[in-house]
């Protein structure tokens, strides 16, 4: 397997592409070949002229590149229509919730890819795409909520009088809030955190930031490093817990998610009504149930006591010059993995733990563990 399909994104509201023409050069020379949807690129800052000088072929549309070896795209597609069967189609699945596209993946003889499942261990960061993008999501949420907040974030003394920091409060410290509170701390304020897993406690410390302790008794993580589900009756302690931080923070910003379930509910209408008006929640987990009442994805909801709910999902979007460099770095690890040098061809290697962990579908079947009975 050696050529390669890269799609134009087809959701309006996607920015990013998948490979970027730097990366396509150095996989060319290796001995892959592409194929390039015009304009796949271009919203986020690369030409149609880049991927042709990169070696690219140009097509106008995604159904001429369906006779290649290897599909690459970013967002889940709406069907598996036209691929021929063995195509090995890498992108987003979704595979908690998409049963049905599973399925036909499966019955189409499709080799599928779920981005969600690259496996979590040191070998398999450089693929991350759910790492590379939620740091940069977290980025963006708190530049976000800055730019919205009627105050300066850092502390000014000055002849007119002294400005106090702004309080930011971050709940969830997986990879978005590590680059939530780093960015709030370089902009000047003052930061809040709060994980369920302990390990987090000393990452919160050693970027400058306050922990904000909850004993909310057993706690803990998976083996991939996720965070364990809490009870009703956890949720119901950290929600009185944090009600006061939310309070006075200025900016509150959540990340809170478990993985392949519904987002916990942390921060309910009673305690926004008690928050300042103008303060600002950024809801990072709202296309997966939503930490927050009352947030909406892609909308921006003004409460009747004026706090603003930011929806804080997709935020990469916003950057997608950056952000498409990141995921064209975490495509081109994972074809250079497994590229058989001496063959010069990319082999579905199933010894190898990572492509266990992430191919769902080969062979007319679904075969992950995970999945099967889908
Ligand atoms: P995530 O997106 O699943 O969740 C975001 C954060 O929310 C997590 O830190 C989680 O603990 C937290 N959370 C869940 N329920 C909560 C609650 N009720 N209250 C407060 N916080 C809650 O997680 P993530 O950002 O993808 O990362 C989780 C961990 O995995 C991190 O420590 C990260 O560094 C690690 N990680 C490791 C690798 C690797 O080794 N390859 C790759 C990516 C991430």
């Amino acid at each position: 397997m050696k050529s390669v399909l890269v799609c134009r994104e087809t959701d309006p509201r996607e920015t990013r592409v998948a490979l970027i023409p730097d990366d396509i050069k150095k996989l060319t020379a290796m001995g892959f070949s592409f194929k390039v949807v015009r304009g796949a690129g271009t919203k986020s800052g690369f030409s149609d002229a880049a991927y042709e000088k990169a070696g690219a072929v140009l097509i106008d549309k995604e159904e001429q590149g369906y006779d290649s070896e290897i599909v690459l795209r970013i967002l889940k597609p709406a069907g598996a229509d036209g691929l021929k069967p063995d195509t090995l189609h890498l992108s987003y699945l979704d595979p908690f919730n998409e049963k049905a596209l599973l399925k036909e993946f499966a019955q189409k003889g499709i080799q599928a890819v779920s981005l969600e499942m690259i496996p979590r261990t040191t070998l398999a960061q450089k693929m991350d795409v759910q790492s590379s993008q939620t740091s940069l999501a977290g980025y963006v949420a708190v530049v976000n909520a800055a730019a919205r907040l009627p105050k300066i974030l850092p502390m000014m003394v000055t002849p007119s009088g002294t400005i106090n920091p702004a309080r930011v409060f971050i709940i969830g410290v997986g990879v978005a809030g590590l680059q939530a509170i780093a960015t709030a701390k370089r902009l000047g304020a003052r930061v809040d955190a709060f994980d369920t897993r302990p390990v987090v406690e000393e990452q919160v410390k050693s970027l400058g930031a306050s922990f904000v302790k909850i004993d909310l008794g057993e706690m803990g993580q998976t083996d991939q490093g996720y965070a364990k589900e809490l009870t009703p009756e956890q949720i119901k302690k950290q929600q009185e817990a944090q009600a006061k931080v939310c309070e006075r923070s200025n900016i509150v910003i959540t990340t809170a998610k478990v993985f392949g379930r519904k987002a916990p509910r942390l921060i309910g209408k009673d305690v926004i009504d008690r928050m300042q008006p103008g303060s600002i929640i950024v809801d990072m987990a709202v296309s997966t149930g939503g930490n927050v009442e009352g947030s909406k994805l892609f909308e921006e909801v003004v409460t009747d006591n004026g706090v603003i709910i930011m929806s804080g999902d997709f935020l990469e979007r916003q950057v997608p010059f950056d952000a498409s460099k990141m995921l064209s770095g975490n495509f081109t690890a994972f074809l250079t993995h497994f590229y058989d040098k001496e063959a010069k061809e990319f082999k579905v290697n199933l010894e190898d733990e990572i492509m266990r962990g992430c191919l769902l579908t080969k062979g007319g079947k679904i075969i992950h563990d995970r999945f099967k009975e889908a």
